[in-house]
C-alpha cells in the first residue's frame, strides 16, 4: 500500500506521490515569534516532523519551506512594550523556537525563511496582483478583492458568493462568517515599524508572506501544504486566492491539517491562558522525548487532550521500548532464528508501515510495535526467541525510531557518557573479582546517584539511565 493522505481540498483520502522527480515540495506555516511557542503549537510542528520523516522513510526526497512570521500586530505591540526593535525582539523568540525544536527532535526544513527578508518579493507580488486587477487601495493600504477570485471558499468548502462585495478587514484572523477583502499591505500606524516601498510605506499582511515564499522556493504548484486546522480559514483560503491569481495554476495538490491539542476540551491557546510552553513541562521534570511521544501518539486528524497523566503514560511507553531494546542487545538467546518469530517480525513491520501509510495513523503504528514487543518478550521468556531473531527485531525498532525518534534518551547536561559508565562497570567487575565487595558496591551507588541503574544478569551487567 502506498502512502495516503486525507486532502482537505478534496475531502478524501488520496494516494500520494510527488509530481516531479521523487522530491516532495512542501510548505508548512511556521511560528509567529512574539513569545515562546506552547505545546499546542508543537503538536502541529511534531505532526510536520512525522510527515517529513515518514515521507523520507517512504523513499522520497524533501524540499520543505517553513516561514517565520517575524512581523505582525502582536510582535509590534510586544516589541514596543519591551522597548526593543522588531529585529531584537523576534531574534529572541526565533532562537527559543529553534532550541525547542531541537529538544523535540524536529528536523529543520530545507528552507527556514523569515518574512521580513522577503519584503521586496511581497511588494512585487502585490504589484502584479494589482496589474491583474485583484486589488484596490484604501487609506494607504492595499486589499485583495475576493470577488475577483472565482475559487474563493474551495478549501474551507464554503460558498461565499453571497458576500457583500467590498467589505474589508485589516486583522489577519477572522471567522468564516466574515469573509472579507483582506489586507495585502498595511499602511503604517503611528510609531509602527514600516518599509518604504513602491506601493507606499507600510508592512505586509500575514497571508501574502506564505504565498510569496512558497512560490519563490518551491515553484507554482506545491505537492503538500500543511498547518493546523485553524489556518484553513482565512489563512490558507487567502493563500490560495493570492497564489492562484498570481500563477493561474493550482497552488497545492495536497492540503493537510492537524487538529488541536486541547486542555479540558478547549483549544490550548495563548488567549485562553490554558497553555504550557515546552519549558514549563520540562521544568516539571519531563523529558522532551516524552512530550514528543505524547504529541505523536494520537493521529494528527484527531484532537488530543493534554494531561499530565498522558505524559506519565508516554514515559511508561518509552520505558517499555528502551527495556525491549536493552534486552535485545544484552540477553543471551539460543542460537539460530525461529520461523515463528521471523514471520511475526515481518508481520509487525507490515502493520507498522500500513498504519503510517494510512494518513499517518500513529496509533495503529504504535499498536503494531507494542503488540510485537509483548509477543517477542513472551517468546524470549519461553526460549522461543533465537539469537538470529535479534537483527530483525532491532531493524523493526530502528524503522519505528526513524519516525518517532524517542528511544535515545536526551543527555542531561553534565551527564556521564556511555564510555564513562562502561569504564566504571569494568572497575566494579574487577573489584568483585578481587572480592572487594565494599568497593564494588560503592561504584554501583555512585552510578545510581548519576542516574545509572545497573542490573546483574546471567549474561553480564546491564545498565540503563533512570
Ligand atoms: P502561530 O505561532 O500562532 O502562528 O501558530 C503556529 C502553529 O500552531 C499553527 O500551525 C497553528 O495552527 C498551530 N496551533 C496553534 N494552537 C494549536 C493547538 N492548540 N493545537 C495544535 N496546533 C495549534
Ligand atoms: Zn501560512
Amino acid at each position: 500500500m502506498a502512502v495516503q493522505f486525507y486532502n482537505t481540498l478534496s475531502q478524501q483520502a488520496e494516494e500520494f506521490s510527488p509530481a516531479r522527480d521523487n522530491t516532495v515540495r512542501m510548505y508548512t506555516c511556521g511560528p509567529t515569534v512574539y513569545d515562546f511557542a506552547h505545546i499546542g503549537n508543537f503538536r502541529t510542528f511534531t505532526f510536520v516532523d512525522l510527515l517529513r520523516k515518514w515521507l523520507r522513510a517512504s523513499g522520497f526526497h524533501l524540499d520543505h519551506v517553513m516561514n517565520i512570521t517575524d512581523v505582525d500586530d502582536k510582535i509590534i505591540r510586544n516589541a514596543a512594550a519591551h522597548r526593543k526593535t522588531l529585529e531584537e525582539y523576534t531574534a529572541i523568540y526565533t532562537r527559543a523556537f529553534l532550541e525547542d525544536c531541537d529538544k523535540l527532535r524536529l528536523e529543520r526544513p530545507e528552507h527556514l525563511v523569515p518574512a521580513t527578508s522577503h519584503i521586496n518579493d511581497m511588494v512585487e507580488a502585490i504589484e502584479r496582483l494589482g496589474a491583474a486587477d485583484h486589488t484596490y487601495k484604501s487609506d494607504g493600504s492595499v486589499y485583495f478583492r475576493i470577488s475577483s477570485f472565482a475559487g474563493y471558499g474551495k478549501l474551507s468548502h464554503n460558498d461565499f458568493s453571497g458576500n457583500i462585495a467590498g467589505a474589508r478587514v485589516d486583522v489577519d484572523s477572522y471567522d468564516k462568517a466574515d469573509a472579507r477583502d483582506f489586507a495585502l499591505w498595511k499602511a503604517p500606524k503611528e510609531g509602527e515599524r514600516f518599509w518604504d516601498t513602491p506601493i507606499g510605506p507600510g508592512r505586509p499582511g500575514w497571508h501574502i508572506e506564505c504565498s510569496v515564499m512558497a512560490i519563490k522556493y518551491l515553484g507554482e504548484t506545491l505537492d503538500i501544504h500543511a498547518g493546523g486546522v485553524d489556518l484553513i480559514f482565512p489563512h490558507h483560503e487567502n493563500e490560495i486566492a493570492q497564489s492562484e491569481s498570481l500563477t493561474g495554476k493550482p497552488f497545492a495538490r495536497f492540503w493537510l491539517h492537524a487538529e488541536f491539542l486541547l486542555v479540558e476540551g478547549q483549544k490550548m491557546s495563548k488567549s485562553l491562558g490554558n497553555y504550557f510552553t515546552l519549558r514549563d513541562v520540562l521544568d516539571r521534570g519531563y523529558k522532551p522525548e516524552t512530550v514528543r511521544y505524547l504529541l505523536a501518539s494520537v493521529p494528527y486528524r484527531k484532537s488530543l487532550n493534554f494531561t499530565f497523566d498522558g505524559l506519565k503514560s508516554a514515559e511508561t511507553a518509552i520505558e517499555r521500548l528502551r527495556n525491549f531494546k536493552l534486552r535485545l542487545e544484552s540477553d543471551r538467546f539460543p542460537e539460530g532464528a525461529t520461523e515463528a518469530v521471523t514471520r511475526r517480525t515481518a508481520q509487525a513491520c507490515r502493520a507498522f508501515t500500513d498504519g503510517m501509510n494510512a494518513d499517518l495513523n500513529t496509533a495503529e503504528a504504535l499498536g503494531a510495535i507494542f503488540e510485537y514487543i509483548r509477543d517477542a518478550n513472551s517468546a524470549m521468556d519461553s526460549g522461543g526467541f533465537g539469537a538470529g531473531d535479534v537483527p530483525g527485531a532491532l531493524e523493526l525498532l530502528a524503522l519505528f525510531d526513524r519516525v518517532f525518534a524517542v528511544i535515545e534518551p536526551t543527555a542531561a547536561t553534565g551527564q556521564v557518557s556511555d564510555e564513562e559508565v562502561e569504564a566504571r562497570i569494568a572497575e566494579r567487575t574487577a573489584a568483585k573479582k578481587a572480592r572487594d565487595f565494599a568497593r564494588a558496591d560503592d561504584v554501583r551507588k555512585q552510578l545510581l546517584d548519576q542516574g545509572i541503574i545497573l542490573e546483574d544478569t546471567k549474561a553480564g551487567v546491564r545498565w540503563k539511565r533512570k
